[in-house]
């Protein structure tokens, strides 16, 4: 025969990722990281450099990350990067 009794779990708190400001202008994103508030539009943005080193038995990394919105993106990021003349990789992509 099986035998229980009641046991009280706590409630368990998560920090979840609500939203993410523009570090420029401070518009807002949803959860993911999307900038976008049109209906199926995504507009992400990824200003990030990782450093570190990969050994046979691991590694480690820093990452410096800024969160910068498409429209800073646009028009703060490439006028510089322009300014310095370097054009951008760009890749297409269909699902
Ligand atoms: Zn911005």
């Amino acid at each position: 025969m099986k035998h229980t009794k009641t046991t009280e779990i706590p409630a368990k708190t998560i920090e979840k990722v609500s939203h993410y400001t523009c570090d420029i202008c401070g518009a807002k994103s949803d959860d993911s990281g999307n900038w976008s508030r049109e209906h199926y539009e995504e507009r992400t943005t990824d200003v990030s450099c990782s450093i570190g080193a990969n050994y046979p038995s691991g590694g480690y990394s820093t990452v410096f990350s800024y969160d910068i919105c498409c429209d800073c993106f646009n028009n703060k990021l490439v006028p510089w990067f322009e300014s310095q003349k370097i054009k951008p990789r760009i890749e297409e992509n269909d699902w």
